[in-house]
C-alpha cells in the first residue's frame, strides 16, 4: 500500500464501500492510510465502529440530507494525528444491492497551507495597511481598488471616498499628462523602473507631492490592474524648494557681491587719486592705476614690495610714525606728507590719508588714499620764492619811495628859498621901488611874477604831499563855520572862474560850526573848485551845494566839465595819478591835489569821493559834526 503525493502535496483519495448498514466491504490503501487503520482491523467489524468518531455520522448525514454534497471535517486518526478530511458519501447500487461509496481526501496539508496563507495574507495586509508609504491598486481602467491607511491619511479622505474613484480625481492637472502616459505604458505591459513624481490634490484641495513606483498586476498573462507605492515628498519638495530658493538667493547675493566687488574694484582702480592697501608688514597688497602712474611702475613691480622701497628715508620715518599712530587707534591724525621715490628716479610729493583694516578684532593692514601734491608743492615753493622776491622789491621800493619823498622834501625847500627871493625882487622891480620901469618891462615882470606864483604853488603842493606821506602833517582844530569856509574858498577862486567866464551857483544853507582845521578845509575846497574850473570849458557852470545831516555835513561841487570814467573814480585820489597823462600839459598840475584832499578829510574822520555820469563830475565831502569832547585825533594838535 504505497502512497503518492500529488503536486499540491495532498494524498490520493481514499475510497471505501459499505453495505446499506454501513458494514465495511472494501477499502483502498489510501483510505486506510488516511484514517490510520490496518485493513485487517476492519474484518468482521462494522465500519462505523472502527472509523474515527468524527466520521461516524457520515451515513446519517447522507441519509438526512439525501444529497452527496461533500463536506469537510477534522478527525483524530487512529495514530493520534489530527487530520482534515474532505468527505463525500455517494449512495449507489452494485448488482442490485444498495451500497455506500465513501470517498475521503486528506486535506490537512492543504489546510495547513491555507492557514499559512491566511496568516501570511493577514501579515501582508497588516503590512499593507500600516505601511508608512501609501500603497494602492488600480483596476485596468484606473479606478482605485484598494488603498492603505497611509493613503487615506495622505489624501485626507475615507476609504469609501477613494475606492471606486478614478485616479485622475486626485492628480493635479500639471501631472496628468505624465500620469496618463505612465498608466498607458503599464497597462500595455511595459514595465517602468524609474519613479514618477506627481502633484496630488487632497480632498481639502491642498496640493502635495508624491514619489511613485508602479508595476502592473498580472493574472497569468493578463494585466488586471496596477499596484503602486507612493511616498509623500511634500516636505522634501518644500525643503528642496527652500534649498533652491536659498541657493538662488545665495547665487543672487553672490552675483550682487561680485558686481559690487567689481564696482568697487572699478572705483578703486579708476580713482583719480592713488589708492593702496598694505598688509600688516607694510608691504603693498594692492595699488590702483593712479598710484602706478605716480610711481611710474607696473603692478607686478610694486605688489609685495615694502613701502621703504618707495619712500625717501625721512618720509619712511614719518610714514612709520603715522602707521604706528593708526594702529594705536589715532584716527584723527592729520594726513602725512611724504616724498616718494619713483621708479624713473623722480621724486614726487603725496599727501596720504589712511585707516586700518580689521578682520574681526585683528588688524590686517592699512588702506590709504594719496593725493599727488607735487605740483602744489612746486607752486607753493614758487609762490614762496615770489613772495620773498616781492617782499625784497617792496622793501627796495619802500626805501626808494622814502628816498624820493625825502628828496622831494629837501629839494622843494631848496627850490622855494631862491624862488621866494626871485619873486621878492621881481615885486620890488614891479612896484618901481628900485626904479622906474616902462610898460614892456612891466609886462615881462607880470609874467615873471605869475609864473613864480604858480611855481611856488606847485612847490608848496609837493611839500604838502611829502608831509602827508610821511604823516608829518598836523591839523590845527577849532570850531569852524562851514559857511565861512565855503565863501572864502569861492572868493579865492573867483578870478580863475571869471577868466573862463564860468558861472558858480551856490545852494548853501546855514550850517552848524564843526570841529575842524579851517585852513586845511579851505585848501580842500579850493583844490576841488580849482579842478572843477580847470576841467570845465569856457562859459561852463559849477554849483556848490550843502546838506546838513544829523551827524554830518555834506558839501558837493558839481561841474559841467570833461567828466571822469567810472573805473577811474577812485584812482584819482591816488598820489600823482592823472586820468590822462597828457592832461598835465594841457591842464597843468601834478596829480597830487586830490591825494592831499583825501588825507586832510580822512584826518577829520570824513570822506571824499567823486561821481560822474560822463557829463561833468561831482566831488562830495562829508565831515562829521563832532562834539569837541568826543574828538580825539591822535597825532593832531588842537588849536587852543
Ligand atoms: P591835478 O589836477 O594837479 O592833476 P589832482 O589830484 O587834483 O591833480 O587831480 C587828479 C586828476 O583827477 C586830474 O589830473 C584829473 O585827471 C582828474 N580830475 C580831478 N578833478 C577833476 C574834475 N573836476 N573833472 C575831471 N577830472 C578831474
Amino acid at each position: 500500500m504505497g502512497s503518492q503525493n500529488n503536486i499540491s502535496g495532498s494524498s490520493f483519495d481514499g475510497v471505501a464501500i459499505t453495505d446499506e448498514l454501513g458494514r465495511f466491504e472494501f477499502g483502498n490503501d489510501s483510505f486506510f492510510e488516511i484514517i490510520g487503520l490496518q485493513g485487517e482491523e476492519l474484518i468482521g467489524k462494522c465500519f462505523m465502529e472502527v472509523i474515527p468518531e468524527d466520521m461516524r455520522d457520515i451515513l446519517e448525514r447522507r441519509k438526512q440530507t439525501g444529497t452527496d454534497i461533500p463536506y469537510e471535517t477534522k478527525i483524530m486518526a487512529r495514530d493520534g494525528e489530527e487530520k482534515n478530511l474532505y468527505i463525500s458519501c455517494v449512495q449507489t447500487e452494485i448488482n442490485g444491492t444498495k451500497k455506500y461509496v465513501i470517498i475521503i481526501k486528506d486535506i490537512s496539508e492543504q489546510k495547513k497551507l491555507e492557514l499559512h496563507l491566511k496568516e501570511s495574507e493577514a501579515r501582508y495586509r497588516e503590512l499593507f495597511e500600516n505601511a508608512d508609504d501609501v500603497m494602492y491598486t488600480f483596476d485596468s481602467k484606473g479606478f482605485f481598488q484598494t488603498i492603505n491607511n497611509a493613503g487615506l491619511k495622505a489624501l485626507g479622505a475615507t476609504r469609501d471616498e477613494i475606492i471606486g474613484s478614478h485616479g485622475s480625481k486626485w492628480i493635479a492637472p500639471d501631472s496628468m499628462k505624465i500620469a496618463n502616459e505612465r498608466f498607458m505604458k503599464l497597462i500595455s505591459g511595459v514595465s517602468i523602473d524609474e519613479m514618477a513624481i506627481y502633484e496630488i490634490v487632497c480632498k481639502n484641495g491642498e496640493h502635495k507631492w508624491a514619489e511613485l513606483r508602479t508595476r502592473p498586476i498580472k493574472e497569468g498573462t493578463k494585466i488586471t490592474g496596477i499596484h503602486g507605492i507612493a511616498r509623500d515628498i511634500t516636505e522634501k519638495k518644500r525643503l528642496e524648494e527652500q534649498l533652491k530658493e536659498y541657493h538662488e538667493m545665495l547665487k543672487k547675493s553672490y552675483e550682487e557681491l561680485k558686481e559690487s566687488e567689481s564696482r568697487y574694484r572699478d572705483l578703486f582702480e579708476n580713482a583719480d587719486d592713488p589708492m593702496f592697501t598694505l598688509d600688516s608688514m607694510n608691504c603693498f597688497v594692492d595699488l590702483n592705476y593712479a598710484g602706478l602712474k605716480v610711481l611710474a611702475c607696473s603692478k607686478e613691480e610694486v605688489i609685495g614690495t615694502h613701502i621703504s622701497k618707495w619712500l625717501t628715508p625721512d618720509s619712511f620715518e614719518i610714514a612709520q610714525i603715522g602707521i604706528k599712530k593708526r594702529l594705536f587707534g589715532d584716527t584723527i591724525e592729520p594726513p602725512s606728507i611724504l616724498e616718494l621715490l619713483c621708479k624713473n628716479g623722480k621724486h614726487r610729493w603725496v599727501e596720504i590719508r589712511s585707516r586700518v583694516l580689521k578682520d574681526g578684532g585683528k588688524i590686517t593692514g592699512i588702506h590709504g588714499i594719496a593725493r599727488d601734491i607735487t605740483e602744489k608743492k612746486r607752486l607753493e615753493q614758487q609762490l614762496k620764492e615770489y613772495h620773498e622776491k616781492l617782499e625784497k622789491s617792496y622793501e627796495k621800493l619802500k626805501e626808494a619811495d622814502r628816498l624820493k619823498t625825502e628828496f622831494i622834501s629837501n629839494i622843494t625847500h631848496e627850490l622855494l628859498t631862491p624862488l621866494t627871493s626871485i619873486k621878492g625882487f621881481a615885486e620890488l622891480l614891479n612896484d618901481e621901488t628900485i626904479g622906474k620901469i616902462n610898460d614892456e618891462q612891466k609886462k615881462s615882470l607880470d609874467i615873471i611874477l605869475r609864473n613864480s606864483d604858480r611855481l611856488i604853488q606847485l612847490i608848496k603842493e609837493l611839500i604838502d604831499a611829502a608831509y602827508f606821506e610821511q604823516n608829518k602833517f598836523k591839523l590845527k582844530f577849532g570850531m569852524v563855520s562851514i559857511n565861512n569856509v565855503i565863501s572864502r574858498s569861492l572868493q579865492d577862486m573867483h578870478p580863475q572862474a571869471n577868466e573862463k567866464r564860468i558861472t558858480i551857483i551856490q545852494g548853501i544853507k546855514p550850517l552848524p560850526e564843526i570841529w575842524a582845521d579851517e585852513e586845511k578845509i579851505i585848501q580842500v575846497l579850493s583844490n576841488l573848485l580849482s579842478n572843477a574850473i580847470k576841467f570845465t570849458p569856457q562859459n561852463g557852470m559849477i554849483s556848490v551845494t550843502t546838506v546838513d545831516d544829523t551827524s554830518q555835513v555834506k558839501i558837493s561841487i558839481t561841474d559841467t566839465g570833461i567828466g571822469i570814467p567810472p573805473d577811474k573814480l577812485s584812482r584819482i585820489f591816488d598820489r600823482f595819478y592823472q586820468i590822462d597823462g597828457s592832461a598835465s600839459r594841457r591842464y597843468g598840475g601834478m596829480g597830487i591835489g586830490l591825494s592831499i584832499c583825501k588825507s586832510i578829510i580822512e584826518g577829520h574822520y570824513g570822506s571824499i569821493w567823486a561821481e560822474s555820469n560822463g557829463n561833468g563830475s561831482t566831488f562830495n565831502v562829508t565831515l562829521p559834526k563832532l562834539m569837541k569832547k568826543k574828538r580825539r585825533i591822535k597825532g593832531h594838535d588842537e588849536k587852543s
